[in-house]
């Protein structure tokens, strides 16, 4: 058995024979045309041809993966529409005498190697998309038909790379898995492949060439892992695992796409808590209706050094793209208390909870702040991204950060790079926030209890010290009463509300919440679709 590593792009098992992908290599030919002119024109008919195809395209896409991720074939189409690319053809067919099929292939690999050298993740993943669109335009010239595959059982597609037509062209009940050599988290392909719930790798590190074609492997889209000839024993291990998952899968696709709404007709929103952002892959399988909570301390943490301005732009961006105009709600910096990081050389705390942490960190480090909120609200401009602040207890800290925010925004106003002044919200997770909620409603567009540090901040009781768990009381009427003087002055001054501490998961509680008139709940993943379920299960009318 041999296994080989890349980056997960979408979780899940898959066994199955490997079936190698391979476009048609023949070499484009190259040679002058007698009627320049002529030759003009079969380009401009197999461009509107190409324009057909796409909207055929974009209407099974439309179908299949919804609206957000149809929208590639609109690009594919601006692409085709763009003045630049056809006017490079147009000076290799007019001016220099060359055919089409090879104008256009030459175009191609010109813009290509524009987009890769990029600095921005996003146009460099629009290389695979130029080159998509003309080898359509080359397949129609040399008549070649659009090429459907389809094959006789399910199978594990490995491929160099696939573009989104490509990828879209495949019979997706005969596709097991995707794994692919290249390939970036950010390319649509990546994101399809989320949204089609197949398990997906890309950046392995294969040979590339057929030699593994028919052969039998393991597809483990969580660690990133393809294994190839497995063992009798792993292979027994793997079924056992995707019978599991088939399991949990066949909940979940019964209350996929189903509304968030008790029997007698309150709707609440329902979004996902997550720390990284291969976690996004399960809130887009477990169909959550937004990210609730990001942790962006995470990335933090995981780090042995500052993550820099670009690698958290890349992340932010990354999530807000995949989540394709979804809401997704970024938690600035909670360091601090159990959250330690060695490279921030904070000073030893007697009570590192009461200290200098989550957002009272930021304030008094700007410098570290100011370079996280640059990447959010640059990444804000390429999605519906909200950003969220941490451990809240004061007016004055509301408008503190604010400010921050604000300068920022006008600092890269300055220098003429996009942003977006996202949707600004509140953490309520001090008795303090409830206490005075009334005010900070006025200044913050939503509020997110944070029912963890409200319960161990309200009680007393150290979140981290289970030797107290005797005297933690996680339905303490405290808590409960505290929720609802939130909820109430958030609904006076006309912001929306939601819960995302662990307490949000707990459905014993899900009828409380909706009658407190909660807005929304944010739980981990694997939790959504029991949530879900609750919330279908409830009526209010009765008490
Ligand atoms: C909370 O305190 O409830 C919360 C969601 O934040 P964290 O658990 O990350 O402190
Ligand atoms: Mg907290």
């Amino acid at each position: 058995m041999k296994s080989y590593h890349g980056k997960s792009v979408y979780g899940g098992i898959a066994i199955g024979k490997i079936r190698f992908w391979k476009k048609s290599d023949a070499d484009i030919a190259c040679y002058r045309v007698k009627n320049p002119d002529e030759e003009f024109i079969r380009f401009e008919k197999a461009l509107s041809e190409a324009k057909n195809q796409i909207d055929n395209l974009k209407e099974k896409a439309l179908n299949e993966v919804g609206e957000e991720n149809a929208e590639i074939f609109e690009i594919h189409k601006l692409m085709l529409e763009d003045k630049d690319y056809i006017e490079s053809v147009e000076n290799i067919i007019c001016n220099q005498g060359i055919n089409a099929e090879y104008a256009v292939s030459a175009t191609a690999e010109t813009f290509a190697a524009m987009f890769s050298g990029m600095d921005d993740h996003y146009m460099q993943a629009r290389a695979v998309d130029v080159r998509d669109i003309s080898d359509r335009i080359v397949d129609i010239l040399s008549k070649k038909s659009e090429s459907i595959v389809s094959y006789n059982e399910p199978v594990i597609i490995v491929a160099e790379d696939l573009t989104p037509s490509e990828a879209l062209q495949l019979d997706k009940s005969k596709i097991l898995a995707f794994v692919t050599f290249k390939g970036s988290l950010n390319s649509h392909t990546a994101i399809l492949a989320r949204t089609m719930n197949i398990p997906a790798i890309i950046g392995v590190d294969l040979i590339s060439n057929e030699d593994i074609d028919g052969n039998l492997a393991v597809v483990d889209g969580f660690s990133g892992t393809i294994y190839i000839e497995p063992d009798e024993e792993f292979l027994k291990k793997s079924y056992q695992c995707l019978k599991e998952e088939l399991e949990k899968k066949e909940l979940l696709e019964t209350l996929k796409g189903k509304e968030n709404t008790t029997l007698d007709g309150k709707k609440i929103e329902l979004f996902a808590n997550i720390g990284n952002i291969k976690d996004v892959s399960l809130v887009i399988e477990n169909d959550a209706n937004g990210i609730g909570l990001f942790r962006s301390e995470f990335i933090f943490l995981e780090k042995n050094t500052f993550p820099s301005e670009e690698e958290q732009f890349a992340i932010y961006k990354n999530a807000v793209e995949t989540m394709a105009g979804k809401k997704v709600i970024i938690r600035t910096l909670d360091i601090g208390a159990d959250k330690k990081v060695d490279y921030f050389k904070l000073e030893q705390e007697e009570n590192p909870a009461l200290g200098l942490r989550a957002i009272r960190l930021c304030i008094k480090r700007p410098e570290i702040f100011k370079t996280q909120l640059r990447a959010l609200l640059r990444a804000s401009f390429y999605g519906n991204l909200s950003i969220m602040f941490p451990m809240i207890t004061s007016l004055k800290e509301v408008c503190d950060v604010k400010r921050m925010v604000y300068q920022t925004a006008a600092e890269l106003e300055s220098q003429n790079i996009n942003y977006k002044i996202p949707e600004m919200g509140i953490m309520i997770e001090t008795p303090a926030a409830v206490m005075i909620s009334d005010e900070l409603a006025k200044e913050v567009d939503f509020f997110s209890i944070g029912t963890n540090d409200l319960s161990q901040y309200s009680m007393a009781i150290d979140r981290q010290n289970e030797e107290l768990d005797e005297f933690f009381d996680p339905y303490h009427k405290a808590i409960i009463r505290m929720i609802d003087i939130t909820t109430q002055n958030a609904h006076k001054a006309g912001i929306w509300v939601g819960i995302c501490g662990e307490l949000a998961a707990d459905t014993d509680l899900t009828q409380t919440f909706l009658s407190i008139g909660v807005d929304e709940l944010s739980v981990s993943p694997s939790r959504l679709l029991p949530v879900r379920k609750k919330i279908r299960e409830i009526d209010l009318r009765k008490k």
